[in-house]
């Protein structure tokens, strides 16, 4: 029986599009044969960068959603998209959830439905630019959720869809948990206790993000880890969230694809086990590695498909 591993962010859907290869075999850091030594679910990120997405965003996203979509069909023996996380549990093949990075695609209330019907699973409200919903963290803009803002989070809190905090400012963020009574995802995004990096978390927020019963992804993006990271820098912050208390609210969400340079010892997907080796060599419980790996992902699907 293969070990369950979920990773809650990455870019391969996007890298997958503009490099014309595909979703069994490729260069990338994410293919189906580098997924071997688990079965794994992953959050594919439909991805819109800015910087290309040129007259029609709309275009853009379907073009990388469509693309992606047609690499799960051709694939369809050995990995589905995922819509039932028990379905998921009992099969054997891979599973996909695909998300969406970037709010500027909801240019109205309308759009959540389109993402519902399109089986978007978790929405990036923002990414390194600030948007119509909120105030974005690496834009340096002033002011947090927009009255458009809160009237999407109550949308895709209907719709089923997991709000997902990371990239968003930190007004943002409060403005958001302030609001929301559903868990939230940040799927991306480590301790800036450890690593003075803006797209880091504060402890507070770690915090605020438990009492919600949320869920943080650890990012292996080397900006994110600090000095000479390695396999012991991403459990360095694996380890000060559970000194928080973090143990039901912590899982994966690597950003592979999204990266372009990586940990020492990392090379891509499968490089994933000696993480795991590390977290049990460092004496972490084996029940405390198997939540972050997987149980923590799982009950926050089952608590928002309740919803
Ligand atoms: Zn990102």
């Amino acid at each position: 029986m293969k070990r369950i591993l979920i990773d809650c962010h990455n870019d391969t859907a996007y890298r997958m599009y503009f490099e014309n290869t595909n979703l069994f075999s490729n260069n990338l850091h994410i293919d189906i044969n580098k997924q071997k030594k688990f079965k794994s679910l992953l959050f594919y990120a439909i991805f819109l960068d800015p910087d290309y997405i040129g007259d029609s965003i709309d275009l853009y996203f379907y073009n990388l959603y469509n693309n992606f979509f047609s690499q799960l069909n051709l694939n369809n023996e050995h990995i589905e998209l995922v819509k039932d996380i028990d379905d998921f549990l009992i099969n054997d093949k891979q599973g996909a959830i695909i998300t969406l990075e970037g709010g500027n695609f909801i240019d109205s209330l309308e759009k959540v439905d389109k993402l519902m019907e399109l089986n978007i699973k978790a929405v990036t409200l923002t990414w390194n630019n600030s948007n119509k919903i909120a105030t974005s963290q690496m834009s340096g803009d002033k002011g947090g959720l927009s009255k458009f803002g809160y009237n999407v989070i109550d949308k895709l809190t209907e719709k089923g869809i997991i709000i997902d905090l990371s990239h968003i400012s930190d007004a943002s963020f409060y403005d958001v948990m302030n609001y929301t009574k559903k868990p939230v995802l940040v799927s991306h995004s480590n301790s800036r206790k450890i690593c003075d990096f803006p797209r880091n978390i504060t402890d507070d927020m770690f915090l605020r993000v438990a009492q919600n019963g949320g869920v943080v992804g650890i990012n292996f993006c080397c900006d994110f880890l600090g000095e000479n990271p390695n396999v012991d820098t991403i459990i360095n912050h694996i380890e000060h969230f559970l000194y928080l208390g973090g143990e039901n609210h912590l899982a994966f969400g690597s950003d592979f694809d999204g990266i372009s340079t990586l940990p020492h010892g990392i090379n891509d997907f499968s490089s994933f086990d000696k993480i795991i080796e590390g977290m049990l060599k460092r004496n972490i419980n084996i029940e405390i590695v198997e939540k972050i790996m997987s149980k923590n992902i799982i009950n926050l699907l089952k608590t928002i498909d309740k919803i």
